[in-house]
């Protein structure tokens, strides 16, 4: 008896999870950034642990026709949303792809403006219904996770639904995890508008929960306080937000929840992103013939953007959004030095017209070393991360960053400010035990950045045999999502006890 007790406790510990991914945006079908990658390669990655993955996006109208031709209708109801009972359609739409189920909502009302994020008046109802409507989509289905992981403030409603409006429903039984990629944007409004959208209970609408001041409500800060488990993208971010340098106003917050807090940090698909088999490479390589074939890269990525063809030269990518939180205005401050007849400097991004307007500025000052593709472009993404010799990443706070994680793949060194998931991917380069994946400063200030890019050059001119072992060290580390796949899993298994 004991012993059967026993089979049946282990058989139902070993049991796939069923975990529902929730979140805004989610690579290939609609991406602004590394929430999108992160959406797609994780559910990917716990396939291979084991887990049934269903991840639930909403059905924007940017998604590109090729996808959207491919959905499967799956149903349809009324739901309701608001005070007052007005009621909205929820239509499901389903896809498969690489062996992850893909859950559209559909509602032309509020998914059919454009793109993903139009402006936090119109984004506040948005995410308030796909918050609800996933979850009574799962109950619709019948299809009840283990666990409910959700991603940033835009799904932050999802654990108060569950705990309130869905607790006495099937889906209630879930779990719910909250991963934080940025802290800097939390979904706050006025508390009316909240409190209209949500029909979320009057009582919550307090201090210890959805209230962010005496006028406004914070959808992030009370997703923090009814998740089961908070995650954020890195150990170093995990720490960094429970102070007030990082916390953007929610450091107590955390720091009252700090016992369901902890940090996993991402990796990225190492099959999209494989220099040997990527396609959109001039010359696909690996760490075997990198030396040689990155050359090939840099030469065609000058040709294709206009600059001086000449493999000497270091070139210096830059792949960002045009942000204050990526550190542009240290890389303003300190651009005229930056150019000395032997560097070559390719800014990617889109974002503030401050730094779009600087970076065409230098483009025009410096014609055939600095280029300045003012736009988001994956293809040219991919040749920029193979042709650059080094990549700047000196961010003000980076949760964790993906793009340090992409340089390295492709052999090309990152040159990172200490903070967050910088710090805990990136290690400095030591000169004297020749050990290291790239180049570090630590304090938010531009004679350190210049600093940093400095010794680099330094390596890459005079000393060349130990810069190409640091290409080739970057190629071997392990930038996968195997280890962190399996330390999420560990947190599923443990709430589904
Ligand atoms: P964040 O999510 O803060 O924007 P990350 O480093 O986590 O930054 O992720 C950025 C992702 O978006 C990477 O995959 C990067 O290659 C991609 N990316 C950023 N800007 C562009 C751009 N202009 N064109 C193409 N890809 C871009």
């Amino acid at each position: 008896m004991e012993q059967e007790k026993n089979i049946r406790g282990e058989a139902a510990e070993n049991a796939p999870c069923k975990v529902a991914f929730v979140g805004s945006e989610c690579y290939p079908f609609v991406k602004t950034g590394g929430l999108g990658d992160v959406m797609y390669a994780l559910p990917k990655a716990l396939i291979r642990e084991n887990c049934q993955v269903r991840v639930f996006i909403p059905l924007y109208r940017c998604i590109p026709e090729k996808y959207r031709s491919r959905l499967t209708y799956k149903g349809s109801f009324m739901m309701d949303l608001c005070k007052g009972g007005r009621t909205f359609y929820v239509g499901v739409m389903e896809t498969e792809l690489d062996g992850v189920t893909y859950d559209f909502i559909d509602n032309q009302e509020f998914f059919d403006w454009g793109n993903p994020y139009t402006g936090l008046w119109e984004d506040i109802p948005k995410y308030c219904y796909f918050s609800k409507a996933v979850l009574a989509v799962m109950n619709y289905m019948e299809w009840i996770p283990d666990v409910i992981h959700c991603h940033d403030w835009q799904a932050a409603l999802v654990p108060i639904y569950l705990r309130t409006r869905f607790g006495g429903t099937p889906v209630g039984r879930a779990k719910s995890v909250l991963t934080i990629h940025n802290l800097r944007f939390q979904g706050i409004c006025s508390i009316p508008h909240l409190k209209y959208w949500s029909d979320l209970p009057d009582e919550l609408f307090d201090y210890p929960v959805l209230k962010q001041n005496e006028d406004e409500a914070n959808m992030f800060k009370g997703g923090l306080a009814f998740a089961d488990r908070v995650t954020t993208v890195s150990a170093t971010y995990a720490r960094e937000i429970q102070t007030g340098a990082f916390g953007e106003g929610l450091d107590s917050h955390l720091r009252y929840h700090q016992g369901k807090l902890s940090g996993i940090v991402n990796g990225i698909d190492v099959e999209i992103w494989n220099s040997a088999t990527d396609a959109l490479l001039a010359a696909p390589y690996s760490r075997k013939n990198v030396l040689e074939k990155k050359k090939e890269n840099k030469l065609a990525l000058q040709r294709e953007l206009g600059l001086e063809e000449d493999e000497h030269k270091m070139v210096l990518g830059l792949i960002s959004r045009l942000t204050d939180q990526k550190g542009l205005d240290l890389v303003d401050a300190i651009f005229p030095r930056l150019i000395d007849g032997n560097t070559q400097v390719v800014v990617l991004g889109t974002g503030d017209p401050r730094y779009e307007g600087a970076f065409q500025y230098y483009e025009g000052m410096h014609k055939g070393s600095v280029c300045a593709f003012i736009s988001y472009n994956e293809g040219l993404a991919h040749q920029i991360y193979a042709g650059a010799d080094a990549l700047l990443v000196p961010s003000l706070f980076e949760p964790c960053g993906l793009t340090q994680l992409i340089a390295m793949r492709y052999g090309t060194v990152p040159i990172v400010r200490e903070t967050g998931g910088l710090k805990d991917t990136v290690e400095p380069y030591d000169a004297e035990q020749h050990q290291g994946n790239g180049f570090t400063f630590d304090k938010y200030n531009a004679e350190l950045l210049l600093e940093a890019i400095n010794a680099a050059k330094t390596v890459y001119f005079t000393d060349r045999w130990h810069w190409d072992e640091i290409v080739q060290r970057d190629m071997d580390k392990d930038v996968s999502w195997e280890k962190s796949a399996a330390q999420y899993l560990k947190l599923y298994r443990d709430l589904r006890r």
